[in-house]
C-alpha cells in the first residue's frame, strides 16, 4: 500500500465530522498515533509545540484545519505529512507563544478534544490559553475511526505480521543452553530490524520460571536444557503499523505436565480465534479462550485479558476482556493471546487477528505447535 492509501486525504474531513459528532468544537493533536493517523506525520514529541488544530464540521463558521509547527520543523513536516500540499502549515518563531496562536485560530470554543498522549506540559498551557473551554480526550472522537481498519491498514498489519513471523522462524536457531536471555534478546532485536521493522517495541524472552511472568523482558538467566521459553516480540514498521506475536519454545523435552497444558492452551487459542466474527462481543472472544482453560483446571493460571487492539499503537481499542460488550465489526484488529502460567513454567500463544465480513483472518502464521529445539 502507498502512503496515500494508508493516510488518505479525506481523513481530515472524517475527523472534523467525528469531532462534531462527539460534541467538540475542535480537536488538537500533538505528535503521537492520533496525529499520525490523521495526516501521516510521524513527528517527534518535543518541548516545542507541534499541533494539528482540527475545527469540527459542519459549522461553516469554523476555520480550516492547520498544522502549527516550530519553524525549524517545517521542512520535515512538509516532507512527511500526507496531503501536505493542501494542509495549511503555520510555522511559529522561537519568540512566539504557539498556544496563543492556536487559541487565536480556533476563536470562541466551548469544548476542545486533546490527543490522549499529549504531554501535561502542553495540556496545562492549552488550559490557560483556552479559558472557559471544556477539555476532553480527542480519543473519544477518533476511536470510532481508528478502531475499524481500512483495507490499506489491514494490509500494513499483514505486512507487520509477516515480518515478525520471519523473526520467529529464526528464533529456534538462537535458543541454546548456555546463552543468557539477554544475549538471545539482542539477536532478536537485530532481527526485528533486519526483517523490516523501523523500531523494536519490546522483546520478551522468558525462560524457565520467567516464562510464568507475562511481562518479563530479558534477564541474565542462562538458558538450560529442559527450559520452556516464552518469546513475545513486536516492533513498528515504516508504515507506522505494529507487530506483536508470541510463541513458546522448549529446549529439549519439556516436563510432562507442561506438554499437557500446552495442548489446552493451543485449543483455547484456536477456539478464541474461531469465535471471531462480526456481531459477537469482545468479551465473548475472551470467554471462548477462558472456557477450555478453566475446564482443564488452569483458570487461575490465566490471569490476563485475552487480547488488545493493535494498529498505530501496540495496545489500543478494542480490548478483548470480560466486561467489554462492544460487538466486533469488520476491520477490527486485535491480539488473541491466552496464556497459562502455573509456574515454575508457563506458556502463551499470540496471533493478531482481523475481524472480516464473515469471520476472521489471522495475520501470524508461525507454527503454533510447541517448537522443541535441540
Ligand atoms: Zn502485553
Ligand atoms: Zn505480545
Ligand atoms: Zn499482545
Amino acid at each position: 500500500m502507498t502512503t496515500d492509501e494508508l493516510y488518505p486525504a479525506g481523513r481530515l474531513d472524517q475527523v472534523r465530522e467525528a469531532a462534531g459528532a462527539a460534541g467538540l468544537d475542535a480537536v488538537l493533536l500533538t505528535p503521537g498515533p492520533d496525529l499520525r493517523y490523521v495526516i501521516g506525520y510521524d513527528a517527534k514529541q518535543l518541548e516545542r509545540l507541534t499541533c494539528l488544530a482540527v475545527p469540527a464540521h459542519p459549522d461553516p463558521a469554523h476555520p480550516d484545519p492547520a498544522l502549527f509547527v516550530p519553524r525549524l520543523e517545517l521542512a520535515a513536516a512538509r516532507a512527511s505529512a500526507a496531503g501536505a500540499l493542501t494542509l495549511e502549515m503555520i510555522p511559529w518563531e522561537e519568540t512566539d507563544d504557539p498556544f496563543a496562536l492556536v487559541a487565536a485560530r480556533l476563536g470562541a470554543v466551548s469544548a476542545v478534544g486533546l490527543s490522549d498522549r499529549m504531554w501535561a506540559l502542553s495540556v496545562l498551557k492549552f488550559r490557560d490559553a483556552l479559558p472557559g473551554a471544556r477539555l476532553a480526550l480527542a480519543g473519544g472522537a477518533l476511536r470510532t475511526l481508528r478502531i475499524r481498519k481500512t483495507p490499506a491498514e489491514v494490509a500494513a498489519l499483514r505486512e507487520a505480521g509477516a515480518a515478525i513471523d520471519r523473526v520467529h522462524a529464526r528464533v529456534p536457531g538462537w535458543l541454546r543452553p548456555g546463552l543468557t536471555e539477554r544475549a538471545v534478546g539482542s539477536l532478536i532485536t537485530e532481527a526485528i530490524l533486519a526483517e523490516g521493522h523501523a523500531t523494536v517495541d519490546f522483546v520478551i524472552v522468558g525462560s524457565g520460571p520467567n516464562a510464568a511472568s507475562p511481562h518479563h523482558e530479558v534477564s541474565d538467566r542462562v538458558l538450560a536444557a529442559g527450559d520452556v521459553v516464552v518469546v513475545d516480540i513486536g516492533g513498528t514498521m515504516p508504515s507506522g503499523y505494529c507487530s506483536d506475536s508470541t510463541r513458546t519454545y522448549a529446549l529439549g523435552a519439556p516436563p510432562a505436565e507442561f506438554t499437557a497444558y500446552y495442548q489446552v492452551l493451543r485449543d483455547a487459542q484456536e477456539a478464541a480465534c474461531a469465535a471471531v466474527r462480526p456481531g459477537v462481543t469482545a468479551e465473548s472472544v475472551d470467554a471462548a479462550a477462558r472456557e477450555p482453560i478453566t475446564r482443564a483446571g488452569f483458570g487461575e493460571a490465566f490471569f490476563h485479558r485475552t487480547g488488545h487492539g493493535i494498529g498505530l499503537e501496540a495496545h489500543e481499542d478494542p480490548y478483548i476482556v470480560a466486561g467489554n460488550r462492544e460487538p466486533l465489526e469488520p476491520g477490527m484488529a486485535f491480539s488473541v493471546e491466552p496464556g497459562i502460567y502455573p509456574g515454575p513454567h508457563g506458556a502463551r500463544i499470540e496471533d493478531i487477528v482481523v475481524c472480516t465480513e464473515d469471520g476472521y483472518e489471522r495475520l501470524n502464521h508461525a507454527p503454533r505447535e510447541l517448537v522443541i529445539v535441540g
